[in-house]
């Protein structure tokens, strides 16, 4: 921390000493892990200044939204929320209401705060955590409105304190930004260009993790397979998996997201030959059709994907793929929807994640003109969906029979379920106590919905 940032937290922790009470804060995070992850950040900051942390706004001294850019009716949602805190600011007129994260990098949603909404007196960028203390304390010293650290592209401060939302799953960021400008993002814009942390911030935090008993470990970044370049640290992200698998314990790893660009045959080799990562890879290939890759700036054709998927599944036949899919990119025709409809059912997903394209100001594909009717696009999500079902049925059913591991995840009360993940990410609900959750468990696949393997604890 710098010697600035240690100054003020000095001075806003004598200030919060005056409170007739402990002073709590509420933190709510939106959209994407990553947010979530720098979420816990925020708390952890808060409570090292002498918040405790509170879900009731009416009983927050500072309500911290750490907001995500990415999907404009999100976006506007949080923006609804900020409005509905007016009431409570003017009861309370030393409540801080404020708006960190992505969002809070956006020009127009900083203007329209500023005009219409003076009752959120504090911005914080993306990317400036630890000059939260500052931001803090201007507020407390009466400054109407403070926008702190924005278009900051450095890393987060290692020594930057977290409180952890779960108990036996954590999120660890290997990196930030992204360089690829695909046409309809706008993280680029919003988060700045990539940097990555030191491998060995990361090996520290997971190794601390893995001793506290934590069984899955998420590594996150815009696009986990730069890892490491542009930096002195000069290793790729199969050597950081490698370092990181080293690590003895009982726990799995997991990653996201890739670009399929720059996941490569060494990233399926690394995850096979290893003993925590997972049997699994989200890789987003939004689109079956070259022309649509092209228009979205993706770099790289359906071909090339699907070498990298046959590379994968000629060493593991279990391995699994999921991916994330657009439906209605501006240029998308009819043609294009069934190369995407050809894709899925090659690789047979074992998970999709669709959605139907919309439009975010500031990004190039914003200002294509669309060619289909959202009669013709909603149909295609239908019929991809209804497609998704099938496979995702029919990959299921090889799985009757087996024996496997789970990471119980959560116990359904009302159905006596055990709910967890497979080493491949495969979702599994079994009979079984709540005792178990947070533990691996053997078990039996009896069954295969769409949605899920079922089956009993061995
Ligand atoms: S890779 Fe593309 S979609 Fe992903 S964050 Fe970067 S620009 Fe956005």
């Amino acid at each position: 921390m710098s010697e600035s940032a240690r100054t003020a937290a000095d001075a806003l922790r004598a200030l919060l000493a005056e409170f007739p009470h402990t002073p709590r804060a509420l933190v709510q995070s939106f959209g994407c892990q990553l947010n979530f992850c720098d979420g816990e950040k925020y708390k952890g900051i808060l409570c090292s200044l002498g918040y405790t942390l509170t879900d009731e706004p009416e009983k927050a001294d500072v309500i911290l939204f750490n907001a995500c850019a990415v999907r404009a009716h999100a976006e506007s949602r949080v923006i609804g929320r900020l409005g509905a805190l007016k009431p409570l600011k003017e009861r309370n007129p030393r409540l801080v209401i404020g708006l960190c994260g992505c969002m809070a990098e956006e020009d127009e949603v900083r203007a329209l705060l500023r005009k219409s909404y003076p009752h959120v007196s504090l911005v914080l960028g993306a990317g400036a955590m630890e000059q939260l203390p500052q931001a803090l304390l201007s507020a407390y010293q009466g400054q109407k409105h403070t926008e702190t650290g924005l278009r900051f592209a450095g890393l987060p401060d290692e020594s930057l304190p977290t409180v952890r939302d779960g108990v036996f799953q954590a999120s660890v960021p290997v990196m930030y930004g992204c360089n690829n400008f695909c046409t309809y993002c706008i993280v680029p814009y919003v988060r700045g260009r990539e940097r990555s942390r030191t491998p060995e911030a990361i090996e520290r935090e997971v190794r601390e993790l893995v001793q506290s008993g934590c069984r899955e470990i998420l590594l996150l970044g815009q696009n986990v397979n730069s890892y490491g370049r542009g930096t002195d640290c000069k290793i790729s992200f199969p050597a950081l998996l490698r370092r990181l698998d080293a690590i003895d314990g009982d726990y799995f790893i997991r990653f996201m997201s890739s670009h399929p660009k720059d996941a490569d045959r060494e990233l399926i080799d690394t995850m096979l030959s290893s003993r925590h990562i997972e049997h699994h890879l989200h890789l987003p290939v939004q689109s079956g059709s070259d022309a649509v890759l092209k228009a979205m700036n993706r770099h790289y054709t359906a071909q090339k994907y699907l070498e990298l998927i046959d590379y994968a599944r000629s060493k593991s036949e279990d391995f699994a793929f999921s991916s994330d899919l657009i439906v209605g990119f501006p240029t998308e025709t009819d043609a294009d929807f069934q190369q995407t409809l050809d894709l899925i059912r090659y690789v047979g997903y074992d998970n999709l994640y669709t959605f139907i394209y919309s439009p975010r100001s500031g990004t190039p594909a914003a200002e294509m003109e669309q060619v289909s009717t959202e009669a013709e696009i909603s149909e295609r999500m239908r019929i991809l969906l209804e497609t998704q079902r099938g496979i995702t049925a029919r990959c299921n059913q090889k799985f009757i029979g087996r024996e496997t591991v789970m990471l119980a995840e959560k116990y359904d009360e009302e159905k006596g379920l055990l709910v967890g993940r497979t080493r491949a990410c495969r979702n599994v609900a079994v009979t079984g106590d709540a005792s178990a959750v947070g533990q691996f468990v053997r078990v039996r696949i009896t069954g295969a919905k769409s949605w899920a393997l079922t089956g009993e604890t061995v």
